[in-house]
């Protein structure tokens, strides 16, 4: 792989440079090629399914910027879309007519939410939503799960410590254990788990946030009754349910997995499509519990000079509206479905036993032969036999998240014919790394 990488060399110089001046080169750690070996592409151009390296090589893309792509690349009405208002100014900071549209469209697409607040990333969606928690109730832990990712705010960079279920230890350095003291981790799909740090922390728990569909271990479905289940306890012992759906919101269903599981939460954080490739969040809910941000009711703090920008309102909107014609989740659902059999088909053919997770159009292929549902499960896969798969499938001209513990991204742009190429590559794929 090294020495095809080489074939990389506008890439690998961009690296090179890149390094020099950027920690590790890049802008986001996921982007390195760190579990997978070798050196990111650098990407030039996209269209459709497809994107372009910087060395002019093309490949179908199962990324889709980590899943606001949901159109696929440059999807031509929404680059007009933001073309158009571009020329009429690119931010104002203050109110514009965009803003209050798209609040109406994602309170009528998104089940639980009366009200919802824009900002600029997942992560500051999920921050601001713990933070809107506590301040409502008055309390000041969190229980969170093994496993899910919610952004880098230091309450979520905290795993299960010595005391697990009353208080965690900091994951990251420059965290301070007097946060991780505030977050509870917890086994995903545990619901015993959940109920017994509940218990033990009687009166002190603000929120339990969760990625209902676990993407961020790779894919992992709930278990059955596991989110309803969280509904029950919640409710009982009056702490916020935050459903994080950067991820799942408009793309296992119109209104995300609280649509296709019927789980109300009370809180929903959003991103990557809502923002149609442009950097948007949002977190929204109940209006009582809305009720409660600055400028209202307790006043909890939460602002930012390039929310509801105009650009990105538009890119978002643009996308979530043409999400609402009839079909559309059908056919991303036979797509993703398509490309499920033909690698289950390959692995039988090839005589493999490993597990493919799929929701909707969001699916992880794990090295391991046991049902993954947990973190720990995940964590049983052969990386080293992942690092080559992707190497193998990068050869081919498919382009996958360089990481295990991530999900493929099907978007309305690939073809029956990216499909069938997809499912050929996997085939010859798996077929190298087993000999
Ligand atoms: N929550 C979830 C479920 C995510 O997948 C992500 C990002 N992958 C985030 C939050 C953080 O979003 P961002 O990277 O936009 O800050």
């Amino acid at each position: 792989f090294s020495r095809r990488c080489n074939l990389n060399t506008r890439s690998k110089t961009l690296f090179d440079a890149a390094q020099q001046v950027i920690p590790g080169g890049v802008n986001s750690p996921a982007r390195a090629f760190g579990p997978v070996g070798g050196d990111p592409l650098f990407i030039v151009k996209g269209e459709g399914a497809r994107i372009v390296d910087a060395d002019g090589k093309s490949y179908i893309d199962f990324v889709g910027s980590w899943g606001p792509l949901i159109l696929g690349h440059a999807h031509p009405e929404i680059v007009a879309a933001v073309n158009a208002v571009v020329a009429e100014g690119t931010s104002f900071g203050a109110p514009t007519e965009i803003e209050v549209k798209m609040a109406q469209l994602v309170t009528e697409i998104v089940p639980s939410v009366e009200m919802v607040r824009m900002v600029n990333s997942g992560t500051e969606a999920t921050m601001s939503a713990i933070r809107l928690a506590r301040g409502h109730t008055g309390r000041d832990k969190i229980v969170k799960f093994e496993g899910c990712w919610h952004g880098h705010a230091d309450s979520f960079l905290i795993q299960a410590g010595s005391s697990a279920l009353t208080m965690g230890a900091p994951s990251s350095p420059g965290v301070t254990p007097g946060t991780a003291a505030d977050s509870i981790t917890v086994p995903f799909n545990d619901l015993e788990a959940v109920e017994k740090a509940v218990v033990e922390n009687r009166d002190k728990i603000a929120a339990v946030i969760v990625e209902p569909v676990a993407g961020n271990m790779g894919v992992i479905p709930p278990a059955p009754d596991f989110l309803q289940g969280l509904r029950d306890v919640t409710a009982e012992m009056g702490i916020v349910l935050i459903f994080d759906e950067v991820i799942t919101g408009f793309r296992v269903s119109p209104g995300g997995a609280q649509e296709l599981y019927g789980v109300t939460p009370d809180l929903t954080t959003l991103g990557k499509i809502i923002g149609g490739g442009l950097p948007v969040g949002a977190f929204g809910g109940k209006r009582e519990i809305m009720s409660d941000i600055s400028p209202l009711g307790k006043m909890v703090s939460q602002a930012g000079t390039l929310s509801g920008n105009p650009l990105a309102m538009t890119a978002g909107y643009e996308t979530l509206k043409r999400l609402q014609v009839p079909g559309v989740y059908d056919a991303l659902e036979a797509k993703a479905q398509a490309l499920e059999t033909g690698i289950l088909e390959n692995l039988k053919a090839l005589g493999l036993k490993y597990q493919a997770n799929r929701v909707g159009s969001i699916m992880t292929l794990f090295f391991t032969e046991a049902p993954v549902t947990s973190f720990e499960a995940a964590n049983a896969c052969d990386q080293d036999l992942f690092a080559r798969y992707f190497r193998e499938m990068v050869n081919r001209g498919i382009y996958l998240a360089p990481s295990q513990f991530e999900a493929a991204f099907v978007s309305l742009a690939h073809s029956d014919a990216d499909i069938d190429a997809t499912i050929k590559a996997n085939y010859e794929a798996l077929k190298a790394c087993i000999n």
